[in-house]
């Protein structure tokens, strides 16, 4: 194990860190064109880096790193990843030069009793993550790592790792979760990123936002008993998973704030959840 939480404190007095618990944050991040492009949601996500404390790391929990097994990634220098097809030779031409974290990473693995958390060096920064970060933080001047999703587990399982993931915030780490709460790329109208949203896209993401709200984490894990939209909304749960980290690092006294309410391309929700 590392520091001890004293320490820890010291340490981030030295170097200008915050000290106080770093809240945790869900980004709807859409297309990986948000990475190179200026919207109402880029600019969001550039307010909201501002205004965030400073954190000592960056642990990010990407709908794009899907694994069997539960894995973080320990590389000092983690590779960029264009984990996507068909897009501008711009997109493809980004970097996000951020370094690892490999002592967290390693603390990571250790504060989760349930779980078998497994080391890895082969992943880096995929787009889920590097997309979001460059507006968040541009200058990528603090230390970034993944946590891979297992997706062969259950919503459950998901919640109960995550809830030991609390000691980090505490420990100067920002936890951001990196998804979107509606997901279905067979039914997004590619046409018009400003198309008007379509009913279940809009029932399924204020159901959501009721269960946030109330902080009924139980119904964000149960939200198939939404009902015929969640069916639409989460075909597969790649993209809603992330959410349910962010969900289970919430505490009692946590405030819960949304930094972004809108949709794009008429059904992928971009809703993004400050907590803390
Ligand atoms: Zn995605």
């Amino acid at each position: 194990m590392g520091a001890s939480i004293t320490s820890w404190a010291d340490e981030m007095r030295r170097n200008g860190y915050s000290e106080q618990v770093m809240p945790a944050i869900f980004v709807g991040h859409g297309s990986p064109m948000n990475a190179i492009e200026e919207n109402d949601f880029t600019r969001s996500l550039q307010a909201t880096g501002k205004t965030l404390p400073k954190p000592k790391a960056i642990l990010c929990i990407s709908a794009h790193w899907l694994t069997n097994g539960t894995f973080v990634n320990a590389s000092p220098k983690p590779k960029m990843i264009y984990d996507m097809y068909g897009f501008p030779e711009e997109l493809y031409q980004v970097s996000y030069p951020a370094n690892g974290a490999p002592e967290l990473a390693k603390q990571t693995k250790d504060i989760v009793e349930t779980v078998d958390v497994k080391l890895d060096y082969d992943w880096g920064f995929d787009h889920g993550c590097w997309s979001v970060l460059r507006h968040l933080f541009p200058n990528a001047d603090i230390p970034v790592y993944e946590m891979s999703i297992d997706y062969n587990q259950p919503m459950q399982y998901h919640y109960d790792l995550a809830r030991y993931l609390k000691k980090l915030r505490k420990n100067g780490v920002l936890i951001v979760g990196s998804g979107n709460i509606t997901h279905n790329l067979r039914l997004v109208n590619m046409a018009d990123i400003n198309a008007k949203p379509v009913d279940w896209a809009l029932e399924f993401d204020s159901n959501i936002k009721i269960l946030l709200n109330e902080s009924n984490h139980q119904g964000l894990i149960d939200f198939h008993k939404i009902g015929s939209s969640a069916r639409y909304a989460v075909p597969e749960p790649s993209h809603y998973i992330p959410l349910i980290y962010i969900a289970a690092l919430q505490s009692r006294q946590d405030n819960l704030s949304y930094f972004y309410e809108d949709f794009h391309y008429g059904s992928l929700s971009m809703r993004c959840v400050k907590i803390g």
